[in-house]
């Protein structure tokens, strides 16, 4: 079948030629043929010269997003190729036979809207090994190539079960009603992995985004060096990532609080099973409020975490953001100690690195701090950083020492 044309307007295929993957409705001058929702599409630039291949969705601002530079259709063949070279970049720094890990990073990894976390470890205590994946399929283009998919994938990196996640409020934006359940083998309730020594519990089901937050974990061991014999406040701590790793590198004691009750309860059983719930003390409730709460209570702290979710979504919401993300820092640098340590992050990549700097900046004047930098970090390399492609760069994780 002969594929549909878009042919760009001048001058926009210069960022797509830089790297970048997507094509908004208003770049595009024309459509030749008949394009269907999903279809895969020909994106010529005004000269008409080949920009690469792409999964059309005439419902989505996202008109077009580029998987390939060269002429090839997205089958089974493509997905494996993709594939392997994801599983080949993480190869180089993890054992996906035995770590859990994020598989496939959309975009990043050359698979539009595409996103695979593989969670590897016991099903339920003490129950049989295995390796069960989270799949997310967040462009038309993926979700109408499922099949192709899930086949290149049980030949590359079999696994005892798949479930779909597909509830992430962008599948909205490409016409896309939510989609969770199994869809290949079965899934257990929950998975205990590993990270950084430690096991933890994973509602692949039911959990936030795909059940656990593998982003954080290199930054959750760097903040773990800090830890010994200081008292740590663990905000947004959500299942207790960075408090337990914490506790385990000798913390004197944890404080962690979510809003999130499930969460809560999932931190409570992984403390216990590490041996470390007389170590962590866990609160329900608004972070904001109650470290507001702490700070009239005169609480210091030797290091607090901040792991809040993200607050710009959009290029409307920065600003807003920025506040929030200030209030937030500037509140932790008052409840430290001297010499004590913030952990401080962002996940929204609207907020990029040259925003989030001056804002802790802004906080450390307003509370009258001098900070020193250790690192600023971002999330670990099973969520590759491309160029051409700033979205990728999407978390921060600044580690300073204030005076
Ligand atoms: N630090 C965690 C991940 C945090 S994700 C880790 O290492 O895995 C963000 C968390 O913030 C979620 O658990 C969510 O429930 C929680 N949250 C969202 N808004 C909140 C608020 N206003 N106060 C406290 N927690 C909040």
């Amino acid at each position: 079948m002969e594929r549909a044309r878009l042919i760009l307007k001048p001058k926009e295929d210069l960022r797509l030629r830089s790297g970048h993957p997507w094509v908004y409705d208003n770049e595009i001058s024309r459509v030749e043929g008949e394009a269907a929702g999903g279809a895969e599409v020909e994106v010529l630039d005004a000269r008409r010269q080949l920009v690469g291949l792409a999964f059309y969705n005439p419902a989505s601002k996202i008109r077009a997003r580029l998987y390939s530079r060269a002429l090839r259709a997205a089958d089974e063949a493509f997905f494996a190729e993709r594939l392997g070279k994801a599983l080949e970049w993480r190869r180089r720094f993890f054992d996906p036979e035995r770590q859990s890990l994020r598989l496939a990073f959309g975009e990043a990894d050359g698979l539009p809207g595409l996103v695979l976390d593989s969670f590897v470890g016991e099903a339920g205590a003490g129950g049989p090994r295995g390796r069960w994946l989270s799949a997310q399929f967040l462009s038309l283009g993926v979700d109408a190539r499922k099949a192709a998919i899930m086949k290149a994938l049980a030949g590359l990196f079999p696994a005892d079960g798949v479930v779909e996640r597909s509830d992430a409020p962008v599948r909205a934006f490409e016409g896309l009603k939510p989609a969770v359940g199994a869809i290949a083998g079965t899934v257990p309730p929950s998975v205990w992995i590993e990270e950084n020594g430690l096991s933890f519990a994973v509602d692949l089901v039911g959990g936030q985004k795909t059940g656990w937050f593998l982003d954080q974990r290199s930054n959750r061991a760097a903040a773990a060096r800090f830890a010994r014999g200081r008292r740590v406040l663990d905000a947004f701590c959500n299942q207790g990532g960075f408090g337990l790793a914490c506790a385990a590198a000798g913390a004197a004691e944890v404080l962690g609080v979510d809003s999130s009750a499930e969460a809560l309860a999932a931190a409570a059983a992984n403390a216990e099973r590490n041996g470390l719930a007389g170590k962590l003390r866990l609160e329900e409730g608004n972070a904001f409020d109650f470290l507001r709460a702490l700070e009239r209570e005169r609480e210091r702290f030797g290091l607090v975490v901040l792991d809040p979710p993200a607050f710009a979504k959009n290029r409307a919401s920065v600003e807003s953001a920025r506040r929030g993300y200030k209030d937030l820092n500037l509140r932790a640098l008052k409840l430290l100690e001297p010499g004590g340590i913030l952990v401080t992050c962002s996940c929204s990549h609207w907020f990029g690195p040259e925003l989030f700097g001056p804002m802790l900046e802004e906080a450390a004047h307003d509370a009258g701090r001098r900070l020193r930098t250790i690192e600023e970090r971002a999330q670990d390399l099973d969520h590759p950083i491309v160029s051409g492609y700033p979205e990728s760069r999407y978390l921060k994780c600044f580690i300073v020492e204030a005076d």
